[in-house]
């Protein structure tokens, strides 16, 4: 939300962590602006995004419970320019709305200098987001249409809509393109699958996964059908890994996917994962079997969602290599003998 139109003042009071702006009494920050850093480091395979993007979806609930009248959060992000990554948040309506804002990273290092000199910062704050009310979004589905196994599905896309700040060719224009051009090259090769493979281009990711959530309602009743799939949702970064949460019965065929893309300098690696991307989520908490290629990430996070998720930092030769992976799961995943990788059984 945004703050009134000639900002808010008031003292800052830091914190270092989500935990530790979570251990501050009730009422205890009434009338101050809340600043708190939980830096989120470099990782390549971007896990520990999960919890340090807590901060930015409960910061302003937090520190509004307390008693604030705006949060500042370091960015959730591993880059060093001076633009703040944007992201979802939320409120919760048993709190008073309060505006909540990022600082960049050499931005947060300064102010937690000025602190640790004994200073007492105060910050004229001024946002001006506005609510613009509900719009209608869509998934873009487009098909191969299978031959003896028509009904059963084998699913991959990347999501449509992006954050405003940047062209989002990173998040996830690549998802997006390298999803498209597997279904291309087996449409060009003339080649026909058993399976039915379908491409969803998700909408409204970013806001909740509003697209996801919709699929799986819409299809509820055919959930099955999907035999198994995966999103491309981490950038273009060259894939290094391989997880799946798959039963007995499908481990031949996946072990021959893994071999497959061996060459392509990808390992197998742990059979435990449940997810198959944000947008098949949904899908996954009701059973659907885990797969998922694990791109190189290492500097996705210096880019999500920011003015810098552009075009040039894309490698041509890694979408191939994608490309290439994609390829052989999703013909392999059409054409096998094993149409049941690991729903549970019905009750
Ligand atoms: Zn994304």
């Amino acid at each position: 939300m945004a703050t009134p139109a000639n900002g808010v003042e008031a003292e800052v009071v830091l914190f270092e962590s989500l935990a530790a702006l979570r251990a501050a009494p009730d009422d205890s920050l009434r009338g101050k602006i809340t600043y708190v850093g939980h830096a989120m480091k470099r990782t390549q395979d971007g896990s520990s995004y999960g919890h340090f993007v807590r901060l930015r979806s409960a910061g302003a609930v937090e520190a509004g419970r307390r008693g604030a009248i705006a949060t500042l959060i370091r960015s959730i992000g591993t880059d060093s320019h001076r633009m703040p990554h944007t992201g979802n948040m939320s409120y919760s309506s048993d709190v008073t709305p309060i505006p909540i804002a990022a600082l960049s990273n050499p931005d947060a290092d300064q102010l937690e200098r000025m602190a640790q000199r004994g200073q007492r910062i105060s910050i004229k704050l001024t946002l001006t987001p506005s609510y613009t009310g509900v719009v209608e979004s869509g998934n873009v589905v487009a098909e191969l249409p299978g031959s003896d196994l028509a009904d059963e599905l084998v699913i991959i896309g990347g999501h449509l809509d992006s954050w405003d700040l940047g062209t989002n060719a990173i998040d996830d224009g690549a998802g997006v393109a390298i999803t498209m051009e597997v279904l291309r090259r087996i449409k060009e090769a003339g080649l026909k699958p058993r399976r039915t493979i379908r491409l969803v281009l998700w909408g409204s990711e970013e806001v909740g996964l509003l697209g996801g959530y919709a699929y799986a309602d819409k299809h509820k009743d055919t959930l099955r059908n999907h035999v198994i799939g995966t999103e491309s949702d981490f950038g273009a970064g060259r894939i290094w890994k391989i997880t799946r949460n798959i039963n007995e019965q499908a481990k031949p065929v996946a072990d021959k996917i893994a071999e497959l893309v061996e060459p392509l300098g990808i390992a197998p690696g742990s059979n435990s994962a449940r997810s198959s991307g944000p947008d098949l989520s949904p899908m996954n908490a009701q059973g659907f079997p885990g797969f998922r290629f694990v791109q190189d990430g290492s500097d996705y996070f210096d880019l999500h969602h920011t003015p810098d998720d552009t075009l040039d930092k894309i490698d041509p030769a890694a979408m191939d290599q994608n490309v290439a992976a994609y390829l052989v799961f999703v013909w392999m995943a059409a054409n096998s003998n094993v149409s049941d990788w690991g729903w549970p059984a019905e009750q």
